[in-house]
This record gives C-alpha cells, sequence and structure tokens, in this order.
C-alpha cells in the first residue's frame, strides 16, 4: 500500500492572554499531519509544549524521519510496530510523534469506517465533560472570565493558582459559581510546606482536587503534600511518560496524562491502564492545541474518571473541525463520524 504524507505549521491565536505559573501565552503554534492511502485521509495534530523541550521548529524537524517510518512500513494498521520505531528514530520529540500516531489511527478507523471510539471497544455513554480553565489574571478578570464561561454552559472549571494571593482567586470565583465543579493548579508553583498549608484552606471550597501543588524534581515533596492533604492531588509534570507511573503511585491519587506528553494514542491507553493498575484515578489533560488532536483525545474520554480537553475551546478561532465541546460536554452525535472526527 502507498501511503502519502504531509505536515503544516499555523500560528493560532488564543482568545485570551492564558497565563499559568510559569508565564503567560498570545498564541499557539501546531502542526499537523496528513497521512491518506488511495481512499482516505488521516489527520493528526501537535500541539508542543516548550515546557518539556519541543516547539514547532522541534516538531518539523523530526517529522521527515517519523513520516519515513509510515511510508516504509506502509500499513497503517500497523500501529505497534510504527509507533514502537518512531520511538527508536525519535527517543524524545512525543508531540510529534503523537501527531503520527493519532493521524494513523483516524485514517484506520475511516478505513473501517468506524469511530475511534469503536475500533477500541468503547462505550460512548460513559464519557465525562471536559473542565474549562480559567488563567491566572488580576483577580476581577478572573471572576469575570468566570462568569463567561458559565454563561457558555461549563459546570467544571479548573483554575490556574501559583500566586500571592491564591485564596483570594477561589474564594472570588466560588461566589460566582456555587455549584461549578472546580479544579485547581499550581503548575509546580508552591513548596511542600506552603503546599499543605493553603490547601488546609482550599478545603473549604469544595474543590474536587489541587493539581501539581510542588516542582517535579522534587518527588518526595511531593509525597509530603499527598499524605497531609485534605484534598485529593493529581500529578500532571510529575507524570509524562509510562514510566513515571510507578514512581507517583504512592504520591498522588490522579495520574494527569496528556497525549503531547506520552507520545502517542497507544502509549496513552497504556498509561491509563498502568495507572488503574497502582489505583490511581486518571485524568486526560491537553496543551494548547487545535481539535486535529484534542479530537482523538474525546475517543479516550469514556476511560477516564477527569478529562480537561479545553486546548481548541482556548483558541479565538480553531481552523480544524472536531468533536463539538459545548459547555465541556462531548457531542456524542459528532463523535459517530469515522475516524477522530476532525476534519
Ligand atoms: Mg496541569
Amino acid at each position: 500500500m502507498t501511503l502519502e504524507t504531509a505536515f503544516e505549521r499555523r500560528t493560532l491565536d488564543l482568545e485570551f492572554p492564558f497565563t499559568i505559573a510559569r508565564g503567560t501565552q498570545t498564541e499557539t503554534e501546531v502542526v499537523t499531519v496528513r497521512i491518506a492511502d488511495e481512499d482516505a485521509v488521516g489527520v493528526g495534530g501537535a500541539g508542543p509544549s516548550a515546557h518539556y523541550g519541543e516547539t514547532a521548529d522541534t516538531v518539523a524537524a523530526v517529522l521527515p524521519d517519523l513520516l519515513a517510518v509510515v511510508e516504509d512500513v506502509g500499513d497503517p494498521h500497523q500501529l505497534e510496530r510504527i509507533e514502537r520505531r518512531m520511538r527508536e528514530t525519535v527517543r524524545r520529540n512525543p508531540a510529534a510523534r503523537t501527531a503520527v500516531s493519532i493521524a494513523l489511527h483516524d485514517l484506520v478507523a475511516k478505513r473501517l469506517e468506524v469511530p475511534l471510539y469503536r475500533y477500541w471497544g468503547l462505550d460512548p455513554t460513559e464519557t465525562v465533560a471536559s473542565s474549562y480553565t480559567i488563567g491566572i489574571d488580576d483577580t476581577e478578570t478572573m471572576r469575570e472570565k468566570t462568569e463567561t464561561a458559565l454563561e457558555r454552559g461549563h459546570e467544571v472549571l479548573k483554575v490556574k493558582l501559583g500566586t500571592d494571593r491564591d485564596l483570594e482567586i477561589v474564594e472570588a470565583i466560588r461566589s460566582v459559581a456555587p455549584d461549578a465543579r472546580l479544579y485547581v493548579d499550581a503548575n509546580e508553583a508552591w513548596t511542600p510546606k506552603e503546599a499543605v498549608r493553603k490547601i488546609e484552606r482550599l478545603a473549604d471550597y469544595n474543590l474536587a482536587f489541587v493539581e501539581q501543588p510542588v516542582p517535579a524534581e522534587n518527588p518526595e515533596g511531593l509525597r509530603y503534600v499527598y499524605e497531609r492533604s485534605p484534598l485529593p492531588i493529581a500529578a500532571d509534570e510529575s507524570c509524562v511518560t509510562l514510566a513515571d507511573v510507578p514512581k507517583i503511585a504512592d504520591r498522588c491519587d490522579i495520574a494527569n496524562l496528556k497525549l503531547m506528553k506520552c507520545g502517542g494514542l497507544r502509549e496513552a491507553k497504556r498509561m491509563i491502564h498502568a495507572a488503574r493498575a497502582h489505583g490511581l484515578e486518571v485524568m486526560l489533560g491537553c496543551m494548547s492545541e487545535s481539535n486535529a488532536s484534542i479530537a482523538a483525545a474525546c475517543h479516550l474520554a469514556p476511560l477516564l474518571d477527569y478529562a480537561d480537553l479545553d486546548g481548541s475551546l482556548l483558541l479565538a478561532d480553531d481552523p480544524y473541525d472536531g468533536v463539538p465541546m459545548l459547555g465541556g460536554r462531548i457531542d456524542l452525535e459528532a463523535l459517530e463520524r469515522p475516524g477522530t472526527g476532525a476534519r
């Protein structure tokens, strides 16, 4: 079988400047991969994250080698073989490998004329609603962004923390969103003792969990917080690849996986099962991504306890169509399109 491959880079504006404890971004660069056979085109996206050493430049630099693997194997159904050979070709660059993995899965499911979740044997009625992220800003602006999110139908919100007014922010948001399900994410900003002190007070605001309270480089600090926290703890920066799952198992309650961290859809599924085997709950998050990759993540939603798939929702305008998520709820009808549903 002859497979034709191509990729393109695009710079996309965010709807609002997006600030987390580490910095601010106003736009994002994504790379979209296409893999075609005689009948169908598979689409996949990379949303590279500089925190993990990737940019659109590094993705574009390795994609020719990764797509050469695809063309060499020739059969898109050989997903395991292709993903393994891609990993042998470039050991890092997980977002680049993920884009190819998604495009292949999209193509394979389209060839079989089934939605991706169905190819995997999952039950779409088990999907959970995605959270919508409120980035750091002055407290009044964060309150206004929360009101806008509620008007758009979001009932699950994730609030970025890691400031000197974290309590004030959560109090302000809770005051306008008394019934919303609330997550908070400190993105490594706290020391272990500071984290415990803050979480003890945050526990008054009915939060579902606290994500990545301390730096990933401090695994003992994560354990210190986990053993003392009155709220569940999620690990994101501490949980990058499959090998990290056993390392965080006795240091948190929830593993936050991301396709752009782990390097492919098959690896993501392995991480989900490994996390469950270690007694962890599972969240699937995302980077700044377009629908070219978010659509694939939607098909994994039946396997999750928490979804944080607002990458496309945070863009001013997404050039790619995907699975609509009005108010964070995955559109089950759109999920019925063959492949991932990205176009
Ligand atoms: Mg996070």
